[in-house]
């Protein structure tokens, strides 16, 4: 069994692995690159394999870095079997094809512009053929085994980090290897805990936040704490946060604080055109998550809902206090950028940033102080408040992390730390080998890895 580390490898994005097994080779995740130029720049190279030769791709869950490369990759010739999660599979119609959107108007105004060294910018991949490619999707249960390619077998195990997500056990002749995806944590208001999946010879975890414990707060008071002076100064409150997923967790966490009279009277915009159709999937895969029909209704309703372009700009023009909800999370593109353009440069206005924020994001500029930040070419000076939400992160922290691992039944022969930042992924790798007493490694990217010849040595 062969193991290629096509992305995230010292980095958070672009999830992406390459598994060859008696003659048959499955990607495990398929996503985008984020943040740095240079990592960006990788989406433009071609893989290194041929998508043609792909016999499946099978997906952990719906975030654009572990989905948003396969519209590309069905492009260059991919022509099989996606599989994952009945819920992912429903993310993935909505957020593929909103990928193409964003991508083909990124490319349209680097051209109305004139601010692309490239003449005509190109999107890197089209709406169409985002749809093009969610004919090839299809849907399996949790915890039932699936034959993807010939004698390999995946089954997919809670995650607990978004609807839909899971861990993936793949299982051959030679033996079996495990992919943690992304992993939520034990006590989200939202998600239902993670599961432990069956014993693996190799497992391969994400480390987010492999260099961090989440304090030990309350959400909800955390995010009253850090909405209540904007209010009083008649601020406007953009949260950039994921359409799916983030926003629902804080859409609820704000229907708690109304319902418990703790909230300013203030309007919540929910300024996404996935917005609707994420609602639903809440009800539909109401057996994933931990919300009853009654609180699961209040927080579809705790917002109004914007879904037109013209309704998103009129956002723009009116004054605080008011909370705008919008994609995208890390504020790398989609309306929330447009919202920032708006609001960055009053500091009455407070821009809180609710998730993980890679290095080379405008989040992750706004975080560590940028005084002014870029967009579609311009400069916009940053007076506005910035601030982070710790306590709601749907990344497991270090300690969760190590907990979850030491309930696997089994001890792996090697443990692969991917999906973070160098700093993170290290940490982590020293915890595994210092508490658990397992072989780590932090594999290089693209990195080539024979598992089972001896492996490790
Ligand atoms: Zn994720």
């Amino acid at each position: 069994m062969r193991l290629t580390f096509v992305g995230a490898s010292g980095t958070v994005t672009g999830s992406q692995y390459l598994l060859e097994c008696g003659g048959s080779r499955i990607l495990i995740d398929c996503g985008l690159f984020q943040g740095y130029k240079q990592l960006r720049l990788r989406n433009w190279s071609r893989p290194p394999y041929e998508p043609r030769a792909i016999d499946a791709v099978v997906l952990t869950h719906a975030h654009i870095d572990h989905s948003g490369f396969l519209p590309r990759l069905a492009a260059q010739g991919f022509s099989r079997t996606i599989y994952s999660t009945q819920g992912t599979r429903e993310l993935c119609r909505v957020l593929l094809p909103d990928s193409g959107r964003l991508h083909e108007e990124d490319a349209a105004f680097a051209n109305r512009h004139g601010f692309s060294k490239h003449k005509p910018a190109l999107p890197l991949y089209t709406e169409q053929q985002a749809e093009a490619c969610l004919s090839q999707f299809r849907g399996v249960d949790f915890r039932q085994s699936v034959e993807v390619a010939k004698n390999i077998y995946v089954e997919f195990c809670p995650a607990g980090h978004l609807l839909g997500a899971a861990s993936v056990r793949v299982s051959t002749r030679e033996g079996t290897i495990t992919f943690t995806g992304d992993l939520g944590r034990p006590n989200d208001p939202v998600m239902k805990p993670p599961d432990t999946p069956g014993p693996c010879d190799y497992l391969v975890v994400e480390s987010t936040y492999g260099d961090r414990i989440h304090p030990p707060i309350d959400p909800e008071q955390e995010l009253l704490d850090w909405l209540k002076p904007a209010c009083e100064r008649k601020g406007v409150i953009v949260i950039p946060a994921f359409a799916v997923g983030r926003t629902q967790t804080l859409l609820l966490m704000l229907a708690r604080l109304r319902a418990r009279n703790a909230l300013p009277d203030l309007p919540i915009f929910m300024d996404s055109p996935m917005a609707i159709d994420a609602t639903q999937l809440y009800r539909k895969f109401a057996d994933e998550h931990r919300i009853d029909a009654e609180e699961c209704r209040r927080m579809c309703s705790a917002a109004q809902i914007t879904t037109t372009p013209e309704a998103s700009k009129a956002l723009d023009s009116g004054a605080g206090p008011k909370i705008i909800l919008s994609a995208s999370g890390m504020a790398t593109g989609g309306r929330v950028v447009h919202h920032l353009k708006a609001f960055v440069g009053d500091k009455r206005n407070l821009i809180l940033l609710a998730g993980f924020q890679a290095g080379g994001t405008r989040g992750a500029a706004l975080l560590a102080g940028a005084e002014k930040i870029r967009i579609h070419g311009e400069e916009f000076p940053v007076r506005a408040q910035v601030g982070q939400l710790q306590a709601s992160s749907s990344h497991a922290d270090a300690n969760e992390l190590l907990a979850w691992m030491g309930k696997l039944p089994n001890t792996p022969k090697a443990v692969f730390v991917t999906h973070g930042e160098p700093a993170a992924s290290d940490a982590l790798r020293l915890r595994i080998e210092h508490e658990l007493r397992w072989p780590a490694f932090v594999p290089e990217s693209r990195s080539v890895h024979q598992l089972f010849d001896g492996f490790p040595p």
